[in-house]
Formats: structure tokens, sequence, C-alpha cells
């Protein structure tokens, strides 16, 4: 791909062709109106990382900050997330973080105050196009799916959370995938049972960074032969 910048044509190299693509379907996605969400939210979140990145999270929808700041998994969740990935030595600056859905959903309340909500599984469906594309230029070895609604999307409708949560999948959207809890789920437990719940979040994060710590010293140790 040859790309103009100051009159000059610029010779790209192959990943810089792919993050010149990646922006390309970001800025396509910002104008999206292909479900309800796109007319409620500020703004879309589209994902957030390296194009080369080897590890991909997917979250299930942005929230209140995240639809403010047009950026994934930087509210409550978003911190105990960033917790996790750190436990985990995972450098969150070096993987591609994003939702199945990329616009919030979002229903009033009693008191007019918008509240977070599930999204619809058709609004899953809308979406669907964006994640794809994200899947097909970032290429991850791994792939850690956080909540159900993500786990399903990305395995499909029969996979269950509760029975298979931590163990690991091949799929279509990469060769290691992996489902895990929502870190809003962890949040949301009473106290009695919170740490229990937050050391298996914890735990199959640190799983996915072993794994894709792992193929990447596979795959260097194979460069020099
Ligand atoms: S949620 Fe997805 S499909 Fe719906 S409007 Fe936003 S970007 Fe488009």
């Amino acid at each position: 791909m040859d790309l103009e910048i100051d009159g000059r044509l610029a010779d790209l190299t192959f990943d810089e062709e792919r993050q010149a693509a990646l922006e390309v379907v970001r800025a396509a996605a910002s104008g999206c109106l292909d479900c309800p969400l796109g007319a409620i939210g500020t703004q879309t979140v589209f994902g957030a990382g390296p194009v080369t990145a080897r590890l991909m999270f997917i979250g299930e929808a942005p929230g209140g900050q995240e639809d403010k700041a047009g950026r994934p998994f930087i509210g409550p969740a978003g911190k105990l997330f960033d917790e996790a990935l750190e436990a985990a030595g995972i450098d969150r600056s070096a993987v591609y973080v994003t939702n199945t859905v990329k616009h919030r959903p979002w229903i009033a309340g009693p008191t007019g105050r918008q509240k977070n909500r599930a999204p619809k599984q058709s609004e899953i469906n809308a979406c669907r196009q964006w994640l794809l594309r994200e899947l097909a230029l970032v290429q991850p070895s791994v792939v850690a799916c956080l909540g159900a609604k993500a786990a399903q999307a990305v395995l499909g409708k029969a996979f269950r959370l509760t029975d298979q949560r931590g163990t690991w999948v091949q799929s279509e959207a990469a060769p290691h995938v992996l489902a895990t809890l929502h870190p809003s789920y962890v949040l949301i437990q009473p106290e009695e049972s919170r740490e229990r719940v937050r050391n298996l979040f914890f735990d199959d994060i640190r799983i996915a960074g072993d794994r894709y710590r792992h193929l990447g010293e596979v795959e260097a140790a194979a460069a020099v032969l």
C-alpha cells in the first residue's frame, strides 16, 4: 500500500498497512448507526491497542466512563482489569482491548439517570461486523473473552461460561481462546464471595498471559532457526 504524506508517496511495511487499515475501520465505525445504540451513545468506543498485539481481550460493552472518553475499559471494571493485567505481568500497551458492541447500552433509571444494561443479541449481531474486522486485522494468537456475552459472541451460543470458564478452546477467532468472568461481575459480588471470585478472574488472566508469553517465546525461537 502507498500512502501520500506531505505530497510524497510513502512505502508502508506490512504492519503499517494493517495499522492503517485498522484506522480506516475505526473511522468507519465512528459513524455507525446499524443498531439503535448508535443513536443513544455519545460516541463509538472502538478497540484500543496495536495491530501487532498477539493477545486480545474482548469485553461486553462500554459503560458510562468509556462512553464519555471513547476508550474501552477505563471505569471501575477497567481498573480491576488493569490490576489483573499487572498481577499477570501483562503490559496493557502491548495488547488489544475491545468489546462485542461499540456503543454503550443503557436505560433510563427511575430518576432519569442512565444505567448500563447488557447488550441485546440483536445489537451484538449488528456489531459483529466490527469485531470480525478487528480480529481479521489484529490476528491475535490468544483471545481472552471477558464475560458470557463476549464468550458466546466469539465461541457460539452453546458456550457455557459456568462450565467452561478458564479452559482453552480453538476457534476461528484465534487458535487459543479462553473465557473468564467480566470484571464488572467481580465488582458486584457480595463481600463474602468477592475475594474468591476475584481470584478466579485473576487466575484466568494469568493463564492467558502465560499462554501468550509461551507462544511469543516459541515464535521467537522459530524465527532464529
Ligand atoms: S453498537 Fe455497533 S452496530 Fe450498533 S451502532 Fe454502535 S457500532 Fe454500530
